[in-house]
């Protein structure tokens, strides 16, 4: 059981980040979390059960892993999976054949594909809403509903859903709220003391931090469901690596540093965009004129480092995306690299064209995410790259 252990709610964030999970190796005092790479373990007898069995059900690592995201988040249990994606598909299986799910309209492009292609054929129905809308999620929620699943920010749109507000309705409804928190991270936002139910991550993203790993992790609020995602962790077998158990650790010890500079250089990065003719709209939530800047700042301690800008024309992105040189042409995000990325054609290729269009992402949509270099080296770049439009 992935399970946190005593943790210590009175220590402040980047502690826990460090430690939580985390104490010293009981053999040799290692000071890191050592790698078990390892299929199986020794038994002491026939008839004695032993902590660890098999590592596709226990692996010290991911199980250090697991309870150091349970205690950012404020979880009761944590579970790493092989992807984001397999993190989306093991909370989705609280829900059977003939259940509903009210859906942010706008949510990663893989997340939709995975509903619609994978999950309708089993029967399973989903409604995709604007839930910006606080009277549209509550219309949309039936009987049958039993999650909402949210993403805030949304990806790419940057739209901003009151997380608390959400709860409440579903709550009362009798249906579950899910946030992919993958954008902020719990250092930014922890959907759950909001009231949320489950978080899910794309670890790929800021919380390895360093684009060399991909993974996912699934946090639970509730014990009973904590203990069937640790049984479908076990059935299914999509679990994480105890490699990339390892990095994810290592990244997480910087998130709070990583973040801080991500958002100031953001910062920066927004106000050179805004003022710029060639820029016909940013998308960010830290300006004030953001429809969900208010919401943010209430329910979240910073604004991030992903921005979306308006280029206008595909042919505008596309003049733009070819001459950076510092910002890599690549899809992700999170890492400490700069990335830009054309989501039209890139991240959300899979949402057909006349729902892009519904959602205002468009093809002179482009998403930049903005990394821990200098800032004046992306000024620079931008600036470089923007005299080509
Ligand atoms: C990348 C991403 C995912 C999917 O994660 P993978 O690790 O690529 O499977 C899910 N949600 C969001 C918001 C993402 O950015």
């Amino acid at each position: 059981m992935r399970r946190v252990k005593g943790d210590p709610k009175n220590l402040g964030f980047a502690t826990r980040a460090i430690h939580a999970g985390q104490s010293p190796d009981p053999r040799t005092g290692a000071v890191a979390v050592p790698i078990y790479q390892t299929s199986t373990y020794v038994q002491k007898g026939l008839g004695e059960p032993a902590e660890f069995e098999y590592a596709r059900v226990q692996n010290p690592t991911r199980t250090a892993l697991e309870e150091n995201i349970a205690a950012l988040e404020g979880g009761v249990s944590g579970h790493a999976l092989a992807s984001g994606m397999a993190a989306i598909s093991c909370l989705m299986t609280l829900l059977k054949t003939g259940d509903h799910a009210v859906v942010s309209r706008n949510v990663y492009g893989g997340t939709y594909r995975y509903f619609t292609r994978m999950l309708e054929p089993l029967g399973l129905s989903f409604s995709w809403v604007d839930t910006t809308d606080l009277a549209a999620v509550e219309a949309a929620i039936t009987p049958r509903t039993r999650i909402v699943f949210l993403e805030t920010p949304t990806n790419p749109v940057m739209d901003i859903c009151d997380i608390a507000a959400i709860a409440g309705i579903a709550h009362r409804r009798g249906a579950w709220v899910a946030v992919d928190n993958t954008f902020l991270s719990p250092y930014l936002q922890r959907p759950l003391e909001l009231g949320a139910d489950f978080v899910v991550h794309s670890t790929t993203k800021f919380l390895n931090g360093h684009s060399d790993s991909i993974g996912g992790v699934l946090v639970s609020a509730h014990r009973e469901q904590g203990d069937w995602f640790a049984f479908v962790q076990k059935a299914e077998g999509a679990i994480l690596s105890p490699f990339d158990s390892f990095l994810i650790l290592r990244g997480i010890k910087t998130l709070p540093v990583r973040m801080d500079r991500h958002e100031s250089n953001a910062k920066r990065v927004v106000d050179f965009l805004v003022r710029h003719p060639k820029v016909r709209k940013v998308l960010y939530p830290g300006l004030p004129e953001h429809p969900g800047h208010e919401i943010q700042k209430r329910q979240a301690s910073g604004f991030g480092g992903m921005i979306s800008i308006e280029m206008g024309s595909y042919a505008n992105a596309k003049a733009m995306l070819d001459r950076m040189r510092v910002m890599s042409f690549a899809e992700s995000l999170g890492g400490v690299e700069s990335l830009i990325s054309h989501p039209a054609s890139m991240t959300h290729a899979s949402v057909p064209a006349e729902q892009r269009a519904a959602l205002g992402l468009t093809d002179g949509m482009v998403r930049l995410s903005v990394g821990i270099e200098n800032a004046e080296d992306l000024l620079a770049d931008l600036d470089q790259a923007l005299a080509a439009v």
